[in-house]
């Protein structure tokens, strides 16, 4: 649905005459059982009226709906339709707006829509419907991020953060802190205007109260987002190996479909193949990669390099190996290798059902004498393993034994990406950032607030106090749209569809 919008459209929006009426189709384009076309703008009813075969809708009341024609320059019928009547302020623009539904040919709604265009109407910008209601006081920025957001939802959890971001979210709370914060601002740029007096209207020991508390509003804001992301966005997540680990067959166990070709010969998933696992409303972006190996040809080359980009990419990876064929000290290279600060790592022993008296802890005590020797390819590693928890970490990387192919602990290793990425103490109840613009602004708006609270305790003059809390201000307002630009405006609009 998302159209490619060329960015000078996107530049352009504020500089719209927004006083006009638009009209744009307001369902997916192509055949269904009926389509929609929205109008808004002053002459919304008006222009309706001019086509259309039935009441005078000017005169009906807002919130109704009437059956009537819309009848062409010709004078023929082009469609039996249903108009539903919005009147200002109460629409979702907060203007008239009036929709119009057609049966769904696109022959028929290209001519309806030719006709209002023909009457006064033009054609609506992307995203032009939702940047009207932001205009107009229907709701704060971003609220109408989440409009976008509420659309493009694919799981029932990216569906009720974006649903609660569209009915207020954490703007509520934003307002209230940023209009006390106001307050603060304002009686002390009073004392400026009493320099020479030397008199103090605000409360310094409430103001640092305040900006405490909204301090921990927007850190707790901050680290929702980490998971506000994953809800969002899914989880990139790797699997990675030497060839014939069993990588692609682990895929399809996990997808429980043969989407992955399976094959004897080495080194045979060339590409990367992307597919979406959704364990409990969170989508794993899985992604099987060509084995990790001294690459044989040029193809295999790229194929390799393509792997370490999408492992450096991945938030999760899962090391699957060979029991059999992958001795210790080769586990723990690789181990070392694939390791990265931020990624969780799941370790799969693999083909278990080769080998059932293989002990996983081996791999965190490789030193240990009753190992036999028959599990190293060369000697024992000199030094700790890699998967032995670091003492100062609470993290450390999963362990699991699988049969790939007889679906062997395949539940239990969905529990483990589960839980890798979302911890036991997250509610999905409480307000989750899913949006990058509101990370930023919320951590500039804590930098500047530490500015304040910094200069509280050295007692610095009040015009620097009023200036960081001025900095904090427009920050938190950017969220809200309080404060915006041309441009910011353009690029969220920009990346609607037309007709939203
Ligand atoms: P890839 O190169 O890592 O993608 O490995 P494949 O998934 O193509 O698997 C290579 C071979 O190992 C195939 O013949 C699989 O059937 C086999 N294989 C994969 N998993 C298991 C397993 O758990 N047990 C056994 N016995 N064979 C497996």
């Amino acid at each position: 649905m998302q159209q490619n919008i060329r960015p000078e459209t996107a530049m352009n929006y504020a500089k719209n005459d927004l006083t006009g009426t638009i009209a744009a189709l307001a369902t997916p384009p192509g055949t269904g059982a009926i389509g929609i076309i929205r109008l808004s703008g002053d002459d919304a009813l008006l222009i309706v009226q001019q086509v259309f075969g039935g009441k005078n809708l000017m005169q009906q009341a807002s919130h109704t709906v009437h059956f009537g024609t819309i009848i062409g320059d010709d004078g023929q019928i082009v469609d039996e339709v249903l108009v539903a009547v919005f009147k200002a302020p109460r629409s979702y623009t907060g203007e008239n707006v009036a929709e119009v539904s057609c049966h769904g040919s696109p022959y028929i709604l290209r001519q309806v829509l030719e006709l209002f265009i023909k009457k006064g109407a033009r054609l609506a910008q992307p995203g032009e419907f939702t940047l009207r209601a932001f205009l107009h006081g229907k709701m704060d920025l971003s609220q109408a991020e989440a409009v976008a957001d509420l659309i493009a939802a694919t799981t029932k959890s990216s569906h009720d953060v974006a649903l609660r971001q569209m009915r207020g979210g954490f703007s509520h709370e934003i307002k209230k802190l940023r209009e006390e914060l106001i307050h603060f601002a304002s009686l002390i740029e009073l004392e400026l205007d009493f320099a020479e007096e030397d008199v103090e209207f605000a409360d310094r020991s409430e103001l640092k109260k305040l900006v405490t508390n909204i301090q921990s509003l927007i850190h707790g804001l901050i680290r929702s987002f980490r998971l506000g992301n994953v809800i969002k966005n899914g989880v990139p997540t790797v699997i990675a190996g030497r060839p014939n680990a069993g990588k692609s067959t682990l895929l399809n166990a996990l997808l429980n479909e043969e989407r992955a070709i399976v094959s004897e010969i080495a080194g045979t998933t060339r590409d990367t193949i992307e597919e979406v696992l959704n364990i409990n409303g969170v989508e794993f972006r899985l992604i099987d990669t060509a084995g990790i190996r001294e690459a044989q040809d040029q193809i295999e080359v790229i194929g390799v390099e393509k792997t370490m980009e999408k492992v450096r990419q991945a938030a999760l990876l899962v090391y699957v190996f060979d029991v059999v064929e992958t001795k210790i000290d080769e586990v723990l290279a690789d181990v070392e290798s694939l390791q990265k600060e931020g990624t969780h790592l799941i370790v799969a022993c693999n083909k278990m059902d080769n080998l059932p008296s293989y002990k996983p802890e081996w791999l965190l005590n490789p030193n240990d004498p009753g190992i036999p020797d028959f599990f190293f390819a060369n000697e024992r590693p000199p030094h700790p393993s890699p998967l032995t928890p670091h003492p100062s970490s609470l993290s450390h990387p999963y362990l699991i034994t699988l049969s790939a192919k007889n679906g062997m602990n395949i539940p239990y290793l969905k529990e483990k990406l589960y839980s890798a990425v979302i911890s036991e103490q997250v509610n999905l109840e409480s307000p989750i950032v899913t949006n990058v613009r509101h990370l930023e602004a919320l951590q500039k708006a804590a930098e500047s607030l530490d500015d304040v609270l910094r200069g509280l305790d050295e007692g610095v003059t009040s015009d620097f106090v009023a200036m960081d809390i001025r900095r904090a201000l427009a920050f938190l307002g950017e969220i809200l749209g309080e404060v915006s630009t041309e441009d910011l405006l353009g690029n969220i609009f920009g990346k609607f569809c037309i007709g939203k």
